[in-house]
């Protein structure tokens, strides 16, 4: 069952939303060669709670830790651990927040230190079919519609699009209908509502789309062990259109980068 928000609540989501996107701007700074994914960890669950927020993950289907850490040829759902960060690695970082009663789901892909151009393509193509995604996200479309254009963008560049785990519907609980794939046939699938709240996440493989699963139970791997990248955003359908929750805008401060690409989703100028 899809759960419609009111404008009140879709306004609790973007708190949400938010904190998840500074505690990610909080950790750009720290993503370098020598830092471990635990200590990250660490960062993550205080920033959230200083925040009067909850960490949404920890304790979520019994998962140990506030952040999913999965560098490299990990897609998702890697646990933090005592390893060191290295110069060229990638690392996929997803975290979620509980305020209000309402969950923030947020994913970057950071670069640590200077990463081989054909991964930072990765990293940029993976981000391009996120929008691509989002744009689709309007009245008179379907779940299709968007799967559709994330695959579509991913496969044109030569990447493997996963297909066992998928984007979501967002709200009281973490996931919520509709699984919202980034696959699919144009016009298929579910309708897309006014009110409806989603974390769209593609997650792209350099190589094969097929992957595996490590036996803690938890961590995805590509199955041709080839990098993967994974970003997510939190977008509602307001007035017909996609309206993003979430930004990378402090990522992007943290980094230097300077983008507008979320800018055409919403209804006003977020200024950091
Ligand atoms: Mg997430
Ligand atoms: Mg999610």
């Amino acid at each position: 069952m899809i759960v419609i928000k009111s404008r009140e609540e879709i306004e609790l989501m973007r708190e949400s939303a938010l904190i998840v996107s500074k505690t990610l701007g909080m950790l750009a700074k720290e993503v370098q060669p020598g830092v471990t994914t635990l200590q990250l960890d660490t960062l993550a669950e205080a920033f959230i709670r200083d925040h009067g927020a909850i960490p949404g993950f920890l304790g979520l289907y019994d998962f140990p830790n506030t952040l999913c850490m999965s560098p490299n040829a990990q897609v998702v759902h890697g646990i933090p651990n005592n390893t060191p960060l290295e110069e060229g690695d990638i690392i996929s970082i997803d975290c979620g927040a509980l305020k209000n009663e309402y969950y923030g789901d947020h994913a970057y892909t950071f670069a640590v230190g200077e990463i081989d151009p054909e991964i930072t393509k990765l990293l940029d193509i993976t981000k391009a079919s996120l929008y691509r995604g989002i744009e689709q996200l309007k009245i008179g479309n379907r779940v299709g519609d968007v799967g559709h254009a994330i695959q579509k963008f991913s496969e044109d560049a030569g990447y493997g699009v996963v297909r066992e785990l998928v984007g979501h519907g967002l709200g009281k609980k973490m996931h919520e209908d509709p699984e919202m794939p980034n696959y699919g046939r144009r016009g298929k699938g579910k309708k897309l509502l006014e009110g409806m709240v989603v974390a769209i996440e593609p997650m792209t493989n350099m190589g094969t789309h097929r992957i595996k699963q490590l036996r803690d139970g938890w961590t995805i791997l590509t199955a041709d062990g080839k990098p993967s990248a994974h970003f997510e955003h939190d977008v509602a359908i307001v007035d017909g259109k996609p309206e993003i929750l979430s930004t990378f805008k402090y990522i992007n401060k943290a980094l230097g980068i300077e983008t507008d690409e979320e800018d055409a989703f919403r209804k006003e100028l977020l200024v950091i």
